[in-house]
Parts: structure tokens; C-alpha cells; sequence
């Protein structure tokens, strides 16, 4: 057994007992874990009230290799950033982000997508209201990427051809991962994306470009795209997040003749 600290952000809490709690922890050190809290439901725990879905910090792990629930000794947090709970637009993508990092990441160090991953928690607090889809569609692309599972948006997925443009139109396919040439798009039945809806994709892959502005069909359909996307990667039977996202429940939004 041995003491790890690292940064760590809280995925899920359950109740373990009457007075602890299993969290789920993405952390920086050993990726994604679970650790038992004991005694964070007591009145004068320790733990405070650090242990919050979304929130950041420093966690002390008694880590086993032969185990799979370790001990959480110390939770000292950094950045509860509160501001995801107020707003339930930046709260679903910061839910739905969390979901990919939960059930992609693996139990092994990955400093490079919990960077990815924070710095998406990031964005949703900071994207101006107007960007709050494009942020979080941001999020979950770059999130993905870094997690090895990015699409191929310059050149066809299968063979490397270049891609079919049909009417103006791009072959895009969710199983398959990415972009089509003509020939591998005449045997699927890919999503056909107009150039606009194509060089937006290209930009929200693109972290160095500026948040493309999407209106409501728009941010929806791409918000479809991704989450699309996700699910084809993932074997998971329930992702309530990602769902809930996808279908931004929370607004109602007209019928839509956008084409993804
Ligand atoms: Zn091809």
C-alpha cells in the first residue's frame, strides 16, 4: 500500500454506509479510481463539504494495486467551481464531460487528458452565455481526442483518401470515426454535412480557434453529432448524462430542420 497524492476532480459520490461514501475520482496520478471516504457523513468530518460532484483538489489516495476501491485519506479542495451548478446548460455539459471521462478513462496516469478534461470544466465557467454549447461540444471533442478515440475530419477514416464531397456535402460517419472519401461513403449511409456544418465541426475540433456561434438547431445538432459520436465508442449501456445533454431537456427547442 502506498500514499499518492495528486490532483483529483469528484465524478460521482455514492453512500457506502451510514457514515461513508464511495467517490469516483478522475485523477491526475492513476486516472480513474474509486476510493472509500470513511466518515465524510459524520457532523465534523474531515472531508468538510470538499467532496462534491465536479469539485477539484488535492486527494490523498492509499492506493493497493490488488484493490480496486483505495482509501481516500485527504480531500483538499482547489476549485469547487460552483459556478457549473448555477446554470444548468454549463451544469449538463460539465455532467455529460465528466460521464466520457468516467467511462473512458482508464485506472492508469493520465496527466495529459485530466489537463484536457479540467480545462473543458473550465471552459463551460468561463464561456460567455451565448457559447455554453459550443464550449461544452468543444469539451467533449478535445476530451475525446486526447482519450484516443478523435475523428478523423482532413481525410477518410478507412483508407486515408481524400474526402467525398457529394453536392457540396461531406461524408461523415459516427461508427466509423470520422470523414469519408466517395467510395467508402457509397457503401454506408454517413450523415451528409453541409460545408457549413462541416468547417464548424472542423473548428470545434480545432482548440486554437475561436468558439464557432451556433443558434439553437445548430448547437443542438451538433451536440447530436457528439454525443452520437461518444456512444459508438463506448459499449456502455447507460449514459444518463451524456442523454440528458444531447437533448438539453431543460430548454424546448423548436422542431428542427438542421441536418446532422
Ligand atoms: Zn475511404
Amino acid at each position: 500500500m502506498s500514499l499518492v497524492i495528486t490532483p483529483a476532480v469528484v465524478l460521482q459520490t455514492y453512500r457506502y454506509s451510514e457514515t461513508s461514501k464511495v467517490v469516483r475520482l478522475a485523477t491526475r496520478e492513476l486516472g480513474i479510481q474509486s476510493a472509500i471516504a470513511k466518515g465524510v457523513l459524520r457532523p465534523k468530518s474531515r472531508f468538510g463539504a470538499a467532496l462534491e460532484f465536479l469539485s477539484e483538489g488535492e486527494a490523498q489516495l492509499y492506493y493497493r494495486d490488488s484493490r480496486e476501491l483505495h482509501t481516500l485519506a485527504a480531500f483538499d479542495a482547489t476549485n469547487l467551481r460552483r459556478g457549473l451548478a448555477g446554470d444548468v446548460a454549463r451544469f449538463a455539459g460539465a455532467a455529460a464531460l465528466s460521464q466520457i471521462m468516467f467511462k473512458m478513462g482508464p485506472p492508469a496516469p493520465l496527466p495529459a487528458a485530466y489537463i484536457v478534461f479540467t480545462s473543458g470544466l473550465d471552459l463551460l465557467v468561463t464561456a460567455p452565455a451565448g457559447a455554453v454549447d459550443a464550449a461544452a461540444v468543444r469539451a467533449v471533442w478535445a476530451l475525446v481526442t486526447e482519450l484516443g478515440f478523435g475523428p478523423s475530419l482532413q481525410a477518410c477514416v478507412r483508407d486515408g483518401a481524400p474526402v467525398a464531397e457529394e453536392g457540396g456535402r461531406i461524408a461523415f460517419s459516427a461508427p466509423d470515426g470520422g470523414v469519408l472519401c466517395a467510395r467508402c461513403a457509397a457503401t454506408q449511409s454517413p450523415t451528409r454535412l453541409p460545408p457549413e456544418d462541416y468547417r464548424v465541426l472542423v473548428a470545434l475540433n480545432d482548440t486554437g480557434a475561436d468558439l464557432p456561434e451556433l443558434d439553437g438547431p445548430h448547437a443542438a445538432a451538433h451536440r447530436r453529432l457528439a454525443a452520437r459520436f461518444v456512444r459508438h465508442h463506448l459499449d456502455a449501456v447507460s449514459l444518463s448524462a451524456l442523454d440528458f445533454w444531447e437533448r438539453s431537456s431543460w430548454t424546448r427547442l423548436q422542431p428542427t430542420s438542421a441536418v446532422l
